[in-house]
């Protein structure tokens, strides 16, 4: 393809990031799979372990799942909560949204689910209206966070949450030199193979290596007004994922 990335400035990337997600979207779950080893259904397990929704409640847990893409977290909210959940999956990507789409029908779980296409730095839903916000490998590709922050915050109640699973700074010795040479070299190339598109995986291990990590990422948090914010390691810090309240 034509794109410089070096020169994509951070404020210009999203035509860039939606062109990586539409020709990735129909190998997207294939992808994850190949380029974790299968650990990102581990790390997502953990994600809405973490999350915790409630089995039974007044009404029905309501999530957003903002750059949802093909629905992995909702999928997993609304089998945690056994059904007590209804899940907005919302995302900028039109073909993303489509897969996830398709998989809700086939698992019969429609009414659970709404797919609804949008940018995260402009929500389109009313203040204090969902339990809970989470992001999960999307934040880094928002070009301005600090406005997607604020406006999780605008939309949950009062009590609720922000989860945020992503990409981070490994934080062991020996795993993070192994794990750059793996992410440098061999993510691209299998990206290359499996969807012809090795530039795009350039792209997303760039962003990777230009997100803040845990503790910049915590205060960035905080900073749009979350009270009690931690954060919690995945293997070593490959991921994390950050919580926090709106009180
Ligand atoms: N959450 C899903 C998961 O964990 O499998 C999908 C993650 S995928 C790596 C990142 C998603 O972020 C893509 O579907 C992309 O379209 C979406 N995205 C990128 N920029 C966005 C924005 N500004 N607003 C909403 N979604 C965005």
């Amino acid at each position: 393809t034509s794109f410089g990335f070096e020169q994509v400035k951070e404020g210009n990337k999203q035509p860039l990031v939606n062109d990586v997600f539409h020709k990735v979207a129909e190998r997207y779950d294939l992808m994850n799979d190949l380029m974790s080893g299968g650990m990102h259904r581990l790390w997502k397990d953990a994600f809405v372990a973490w999350l915790n929704p409630p089995q039974r409640s007044a009404s029905p847990f309501k999530l957003l799942d903002v750059a949802g893409g093909t629905g992995d977290i909702s999928f997993r909210v609304v089998d945690r909560a056994k059904g007590n959940a209804h899940s907005t999956v919302f995302d900028i990507n039109g073909s993303m949204l489509g897969v996830g789409r398709d998989r809700a029908r086939d698992k019969g779980l429609m009414d659970n689910l709404d797919f609804v296409q949008g940018n995260a730095e402009d929500l389109p839903f009313e203040d204090n209206s969902f339990d809970a916000y989470t992001i999960a490998y999307g934040i880094r590709n928002v070009p301005r966070i600090d406005k997607a922050l604020s406006e999780a915050h605008r939309v949950l109640k009062r009590g609720g949450r922000i989860m945020v699973l992503e990409f981070s700074n490994v934080e062991m010795p020996v795993l993070d030199k192994v794990y750059d040479l793996f992410s440098f070299h061999a993510i691209p190339k299998i990206g290359g193979l499996v969807t012809g598109d090795a530039e795009s995986y350039s792209y997303l291990v760039e962003s990777i290596r230009k997100f803040p990590n845990q503790a910049r990422f915590k205060a960035m948090i905080e900073g749009a007004g979350f009270a009690q914010v931690s954060f919690r390691n995945l293997s070593g810090g490959i991921s994390a994922m950050h919580s926090g309240w709106k009180l």
